[in-house]
């Protein structure tokens, strides 16, 4: 069974090796038992269900939430000479048939669909007649109300698997681990003694940074101006932001898209297809862009606003770098971040419990981006994970920083705290501080302060910022709930009494990445002539680190070649020999 396992993979895949993870959840499905895999974005869990689906005999349907990225799964796989297909809306009657015909006669080894058209007694009926080995639920959290892109079609999905005449082996897939979603997956969808395994959180090739008090404009357009060719992601909070950055992003001459759920259908999934057809290189969107978005090239995701929790920060960041290569995950913070995360909550209904478990979240990410230590030790640890090393040594908090001694501001902020009897929110204090002539600053006497105005150099965000950073650093606490409350704790007594000083350190500004080599270049141009040809996307026909590898190998015949990781038998077959062309003719 081994064997053929990885002579599968070789031919169609050409992977060198599994990713962490893959091979027991491969073997866990091809002993016939339940299993549910969590790994997070880019572990590369379609292969854990796509090899077994070529093992077993029969059919494996896979339950996939989002139109717009089966077509791309399929296409991939027909590419790599697998006979796949896809149902959903977007079929008229006679393809629907067709393709369910040819299912049924046993062309196809793996077959998608959404789950909403588990609901249509029709479609179900059809099904089963079908010889089904697997069915794969891919983005299982949806089934739960504790993940966060709930779909109520989700929650069919148990019912019809136990009415199937004959039981298919179940594998789910997911990358939320919360245990509450982990237990609603298990329930919901009726896994029988499930085999559950958890990957590390870790992805050792994005590169985490935080951005405090920058003018985001031009943080951006230096970015862009310094990595020219890489694909990337900018997110932020609103439609209306969006919009004028995509504006911006326009005028300043980038080839940019934008997506939020205010424009058309036509035109969202416009830009969404120039983007992944490497047509535009940077998307500017809102949360609503990105589910199930496969793209593996992203090079990089900016925040331009803060997200509400870690959650979604990871899961957004965690589109970059699917390929393993590296990549850049930027968080651009700002004080008022905080106002329209907490308007939105507010905004939403929820129970009184549900808000203060969100606030709570919220006040993590906060903490996030304030911290001084390593940004991914923090990640994992909120995640659960335990053992992870105090430096990754990859992250803008590990490497070279510079030195900011803030003793003599925090003293400022600390006594006004206290002349203020530490009764109020950041926003006042900063507004005393800096010496606004507001209302409520004088009908509370607080201009008659020893501490008004003594910090009127600067802005309030930017104290407010300071605030918040010496909150992260547990020298102040902030309540939770709507009217958060400033006060000391312990350690800012000794800095009040100047026993002791608060130097930290802050990330530098990231430097521009070496430019790619010109056979890279080359390689990356043919590739995209032959998607153009194929009307694939073109990290469908290669992913970015197999250019890489050939760009750093050199191989001159087949068997060199079939060594590239992501070259395999049917892909060489296809593609091998004008590839080697070029890196033979740039070799001589
Ligand atoms: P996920 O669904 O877990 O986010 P994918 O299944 O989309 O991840 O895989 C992410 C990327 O990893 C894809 O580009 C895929 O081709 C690649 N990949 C998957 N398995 C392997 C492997 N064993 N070796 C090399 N690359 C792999
Ligand atoms: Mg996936
Ligand atoms: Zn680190």
């Amino acid at each position: 069974m081994e064997v053929k396992v990885r002579q599968i993979m070789d031919q169609h895949f050409g992977f060198l090796d599994f990713k962490m993870g893959q091979e027991q959840i491969i073997d866990s499905i091809l002993h016939s038992r339940d299993t549910l895999g969590i790994m997070p974005t880019g572990g590369g869990k379609s292969l854990c269900y796509q090899l077994p689906a070529l093992v077993l005999p029969g059919l494996a349907l896979v339950i996939s939430p989002l139109i717009a990225l089966m077509k791309d799964q399929v296409d991939a796989l027909n590419d790599q000479g697998i006979n796949a297909s896809y149902i959903n809306s977007s079929l008229n009657h006679s393809e629907l048939y067709n393709r369910l015909d040819k299912a049924r006669r046993g062309y196809y080894k793996l077959l998608y669909v959404a789950p909403e058209r588990l609901e249509s007694e029709n479609f179900t009926d059809l099904l089963q007649e079908l010889p089904l080995s697997l069915v794969a639920v891919d983005e299982a959290h949806c089934v739960s109300q504790w993940g966060h892109d709930f779909r109520p079609s989700y929650l069919g999905i148990g019912a019809w698997i136990s009415s199937l005449p004959q039981r298919p082996i179940v594998a789910a897939f997911t990358a939320t681990a919360t245990p509450r979603v982990e237990e609603d997956i298990i329930k919901l969808l009726g896994l029988e003694q499930p085999v559950v395994f958890i990957n590390s959180f870790d992805r050792p090739n994005l590169y985490f940074s935080v951005h405090k008090g920058v003018d985001r404009s031009s943080f951006i357009n230096r970015y862009l101006k310094e990595h020219p060719d890489y694909p990337g992601i900018i997110y932020a909070a609103t439609r209306k932001e969006v919009d004028s950055l995509f504006d911006e992003l326009t005028k300043q001459g980038f080839s940019a898209g934008k997506y939020h759920a205010g424009l058309s259908n036509a035109e969202r999934s416009c830009y969404q297809e120039a983007f992944i057809y490497d047509q535009i290189k940077v998307m500017a969107a809102t949360n609503a862009f990105g589910l199930g978005i496969d793209k593996s090239n992203v090079r990089f995701v900016i925040h331009h606003n803060m997200p509400r929790h870690l959650e979604a920060y990871y899961q957004e960041a965690g589109r970059a770098g699917r390929d393993g290569q590296e990549a850049d995950c930027i968080l651009l913070y700002q004080a008022q971040d905080i106002l329209i995360q907490k308007f939105l909550i507010e905004q939403g209904i929820l129970s009184p419990s549900r808000k203060e478990m969100e606030y709570a979240k919220l006040q993590d990410m906060i903490d996030y981006c304030h911290t001084s230590h390593c940004l991914r030790k923090y990640i994992l640890e909120y995640f659960g994970e335990g053992g992870v090393p105090e430096h990754c040594q990859q992250c803008a908090n590990c490497m070279e920083r510079e030195l900011r001694d803030i003793t003599i501001e925090a003293q400022k902020i600390f006594s006004c705290i206290v002349r203020m009897k530490q009764a109020y929110g950041s926003k006042l204090i900063a507004s005393v501080l800096k010496g606004s002539k507001q209302k409520r600053i004088i009908e509370l006497g607080f201009d008659r302060l020893s501490t008004y105005g003594i910090m009127s150099e600067l802005s309030t965000a930017s104290i407010i910022d300071l605030i918040n950073l010496l909150a992260a650093e547990d020298y102040l606490s902030i309540s939770s709930g709507k009217y958060p409350v400033v006060t000391l704790t312990p350690r800012a007594r000794p800095v009040l009494r100047s026993q002791e000083q608060i130097i930290l350190s802050l990330p530098k500004i990231p430097q521009a990445a070496a430019p790619e080599s010109n056979l890279f270049e080359a390689l990356r141009e043919l590739r995209l002539q032959i998607a153009r040809q194929q009307g694939l996307p073109p990290y469908v026909v290669f992913p970015d680190i197999t250019l890489r590898e050939m760009a750093t190998y050199l191989p001159q015949d087949r068997e060199a070649m079939l060594k590239i990781n992501g070259v395999g038998q049917v892909k060489f077959e296809r593609y091998g020999e004008q590839f080697l062309d070029i890196i033979r003719r740039y070799t001589k």
